[in-house]
């Protein structure tokens, strides 16, 4: 990415290492980095994310996005000294993939200087991710792992969060899968998903509010930030990661990007204008606790417990 130009940074004159397809804007390697970090800053302060005496939790899965998060944070958090931050993993039980994924979770933590610790689906629910699709897939076959993964994961790193005491759950969603997010529940005509709303109101006394510091941060750039900084992830893909839709989407919304910068960040703030008209109905639909495990839901049972009562109902 080297060009002849200098950086655009006022008073800077080394040379450009890379050049925002956004707006032409050249930056060498520190004002890249510097910018990267301001604009997460923006957004934390921009949204209220945190407040100066917030324990935070990051969920750290090992991957790119999640491993940026924690280290962008752990810079920032440095002008809080109040704040604490604890990385946490949930393991969900997928062989070959996850046991890579955790050791590189805990190596970032360590060099972060990050308490870490670890949650498994096992542990919490008596069921690993593989068990359970084995399961289900007797039963229907037709389940999607990344829907029972997603359902139990949420719920574990809400118990972790409230175990550990977090103000605040911290995760590494990116401006690329939000608004790959929108526009698949958009196709899918999943309204319930659509107007799931991220905020920082605490909406039950139970239910940690989550936030997504990298919500404007492009992947591309996530990649850029992890390389210059030598940070190591977990660069494998799950081995149930399906979703054809999404691979769809996601090359869809790469080509209007190419072709129209400025395309995701597009997406993203029409749609925030939607969420708050939206919010309102929303947050009157009140959360209650499951009947069977007693954390927060929106319905009588959660999620969580109408998949494990199946599985393990049927007595496969
Ligand atoms: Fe879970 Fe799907 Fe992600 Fe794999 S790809 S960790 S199954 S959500
Ligand atoms: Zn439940």
């Amino acid at each position: 990415m080297l060009t002849k130009q200098k950086c655009s940074t006022a008073k800077c004159n080394m040379q450009t290492f890379y050049v925002s397809s956004l707006n032409g804007r050249c930056f060498c390697v520190d004002c890249f980095k510097a910018f990267f970090i301001k604009r997460i800053s923006q957004t934390i302060t921009s949204k209220k994310m945190f407040s100066p005496n917030d324990r935070i939790m990051v969920a750290v899965s090992g991957g790119a996005d999640s491993v940026c998060l924690l280290h962008s944070l752990k810079i920032i958090e440095k002008r809080f000294p109040k704040v604490e931050l604890i990385a946490v993993t949930i393991d969900e039980g997928i062989a070959g993939y996850r046991e890579g994924a955790l050791e590189l979770a805990k190596l970032n933590a360590e060099r972060s200087g990050v308490e870490f610790a670890v949650y498994s689906l096992k542990e919490l629910y008596g069921v690993s991710l593989d068990e359970l699709i084995s399961k289900t897939e007797k039963v229907n076959g037709a389940l999607k792992a990344c829907s029972l993964c997603g359902v139990l994961r949420r719920k574990a790193i809400n118990t972790a969060a409230r175990e550990l005491g977090a103000d605040r759950v911290a995760t590494g969603h990116n401006l690329d899968d939000e608004t790959q997010t929108i526009l698949l529940n958009l196709l899918r005509g999943d309204i319930n998903h659509l107007t799931r709303f991220n905020s920082t109101i605490r909406k039950h006394k139970q239910l940690i509010p989550r936030v997504k510091p990298l919500e404007r941060v492009p992947e591309p750039e996530i990649s850029l930030y992890l390389y210059i900084n030598d940070i190591p992830y977990h660069n494998v893909h799950c081995p149930y990661a399906e979703s054809a839709m999404r691979t769809d989407v996601r090359n869809f919304l790469y080509q209007q990007e190419n072709k129209h910068p400025g395309t995701l960040y597009g997406i993203q703030n029409a749609f925030k204008r939607i969420q708050e008209s939206l919010q309102k109905n929303i947050e009157s639909k009140g959360i209650r606790l499951c009947q069977i495990c007693s954390e927060p839901s929106v319905n009588e049972i959660c999620k969580a417990c109408m998949i494990l009562e199946t599985v393990i109902d049927d007595k496969v």
